[in-house]
């Protein structure tokens, strides 16, 4: 899936670019003097032009799906994205205008005169730049964060998996969805997120584990955590709660249950219960989940028990067709 961010180019820092070109001057020619120092403009040229390519390509963020824009928002403030957007291709737009002014100046000037115009209008072509420096450097930060964190489709129906830490969601991801699962990167959380898919004839659901998002009860979510769990909610589709019963649980009953309760008033989704590690269940856990909820699935993501049944409750809670053979996936 191409996302609106892999389209971007991402141009080197501006001291990289003076020293390119600086490191380039020495081995550009030309049959003549004014030639060569033209030549030597037209390659600072080339590098400026990566800057006002990539502004162009930078992708609206009023036009971005909202869950897009609400994680760009976690990881920078959109103001501060909009302005250097704006300067840096202001910047690009002056340094272009030095550069062509010194090209002309060479053009009409004497064969000794033009390398002290070239030797000018590069320091004041680099003294353009380099003023907007920081600006442009926080807008490839941003950008080559934003790459990494795009493995999400918000176009496509969704499945969140949440639940307390070591419950078995990553597992569940694993034995689920076909291929093995892409891991994504997002400002939510300092953990690794996996992502993966299921086809359903003409359908495809994608898969997502909530590490460090919807693990742990509200009260110990910071604001970032909390602008997460807004972002998650743009994600159309359903979620799916796991709990542990086996004896070695890190979480109680209690504590799984109350945290299910908070992520279905958080998730503003659909939440499937789902009973996992049925193959090791300790009968007391499991007993006392059963009075608190009725209409579990009991599966073992590692053994593979229940699978088949989990798949067909999703896809009815997605609305989506069963056609064919659960396990063809
Ligand atoms: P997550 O933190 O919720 O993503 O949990 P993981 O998927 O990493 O699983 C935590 C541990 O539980 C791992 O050691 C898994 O092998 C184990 N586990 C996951 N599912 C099952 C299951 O169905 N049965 C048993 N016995 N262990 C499981």
């Amino acid at each position: 899936m191409l996302t609106p961010f892999e389209r971007v180019p991402v141009p080197p820092e501006v001291d990289d670019v003076i020293e390119i070109v600086l490191n380039r001057l020495p081995k550009i020619g030309g049959k003549t003097v004014k030639e060569r120092e033209i030549n030597r403009l037209l390659t600072y040229i080339n590098q400026v032009e990566k800057y006002s390519t990539f502004v162009n390509k930078f992708p609206r963020i009023e036009k971005l799906h909202p869950f897009y824009r609400e994680s760009i928002e976690i990881l920078a403030d959109i103001d501060r994205i909009k302005i250097c957007l704006f300067n840096t291709k202001r910047t690009a737009d002056l340094a272009m205008r030095a550069l062509r002014e010194g090209i002309q100046k060479i053009k009409s000037s004497d064969e000794d005169q033009a390398n002290e115009i070239m030797r000018k209008t590069f320091g004041r072509t680099s003294s353009i730049l380099r003023k907007n420096r920081e600006c442009t450097s926080f807008l490839i930060k941003v950008i080559v964060q934003l790459k990494k964190m795009m493995t999400v489709d918000p176009k496509l129906p969704t499945v969140i998996v949440a639940g307390s830490p070591n419950v078995g969601k990553s597992t569940l991801i694993s034995r689920i969805t076909r291929a093995k699962p892409e891991i994504a990167n997002y400002p939510f959380t300092t953990k690794d997120i996996h992502v993966g898919h299921i086809r359903e004839g003409d359908a495809l659901i994608q898969f997502i584990d909530t590490p460090g998002i919807l693990d742990r009860p509200n009260s110990e979510r910071n604001q970032i955590e909390l602008k997460s769990i807004n972002a998650l909610r743009n994600l159309s589709g359903i979620t799916v709660f796991m709990f542990d019963v086996s004896p070695f649980s890190y979480y109680g009953v209690d504590d799984q249950f109350s945290l299910y309760k908070e992520v279905r008033s958080l998730s503003g989704k659909k939440v499937i219960p789902v009973i996992n590690k049925i193959d090791e269940k300790d009968e007391t856990y499991y007993q006392s989940l059963m009075k608190l909820i009725n209409n579990a699935v009991e599966i073992s993501a590692e053994k593979g028990i229940g699978l088949e049944e989990l798949k067909r409750e999703i896809l009815k809670a997605l609305g989506i067709p069963l056609n064919r053979g659960l396990l063809d996936n």
